[in-house]
């Protein structure tokens, strides 16, 4: 397992995980990236940036995961928690590069929904995915595959685990991998 110190939170949204992180002193250097202004904004506030005395520890930035950024390279550790599904899927490879190759982070830790289990969903109609924003939902195979993919094109490892309650048939809501660097 890598020592994590350094760690980047990719499309970090309002901050909610970067506020974990902050409460671990493990955690030397903390950046939070998203493309949307507004969701930074929120992060700065939950995070009470402008205050707290660990501010050193943590930035925020905006940026977009298809555009290579040398601000998100040398990372230890990255997190994409429930990002990609809101990529198109033409533009994933370039999120793939950039992250995977360009960033390169020894550890990447990527969620996204089970589209499995939106049988469970009773206000769902079929066919429909859980958020406006979602350009897919992936099976726990088609995130497999991915991973798999990935990890070859990129020479990392993933292993890939339920997130949430499981039901024996559909799996848990949402879905995990996470990929660790060869050495
Ligand atoms: N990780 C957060 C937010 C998830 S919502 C959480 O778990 O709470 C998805 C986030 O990804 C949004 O904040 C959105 O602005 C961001 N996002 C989507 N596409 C992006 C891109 N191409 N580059 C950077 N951020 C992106």
């Amino acid at each position: 397992m890598h020592l994590c110190a350094r760690v980047v939170d990719l499309g970090c949204g309002s901050g909610k995980l970067l506020k974990r992180l902050l409460a671990e002193t493990q955690f030397t250097e903390i950046l939070g990236l998203d493309v949307s202004i507004g969701d930074l904004e929120m992060a700065a506030k939950r995070l009470r940036l402008e205050t707290i005395p660990e501010r050193q520890r943590i930035k925020l930035i905006q940026g977009a995961l298809t555009y290579r950024d040398k601000r998100i390279a040398g990372f230890d550790g990255a997190s994409l928690v429930e990002v990609i599904e809101h990529v198109d899927p033409d533009r994933l490879v370039a999120v793939e590069r950039v992250v995977f190759e360009m960033a390169r982070p020894g550890v990447i830790v990527v969620t996204t929904p089970n589209i499995e289990y939106n049988a469970k969903f009773e206000s769902m109609k079929p066919g429909q995915l859980r958020h406006p924003d979602h350009r897919f939902e992936w099976t726990r195979a088609e995130f497999a595959a991915w991973a798999t993919r990935v990890s070859e094109a990129f020479g990392y490892m993933a292993t890939n685990s339920p997130l949430g309650p499981e039901d024996a048939r559909l799996g848990a809501a949402s879905q995990m991998a996470v990929f660790e660097m060869f050495a």
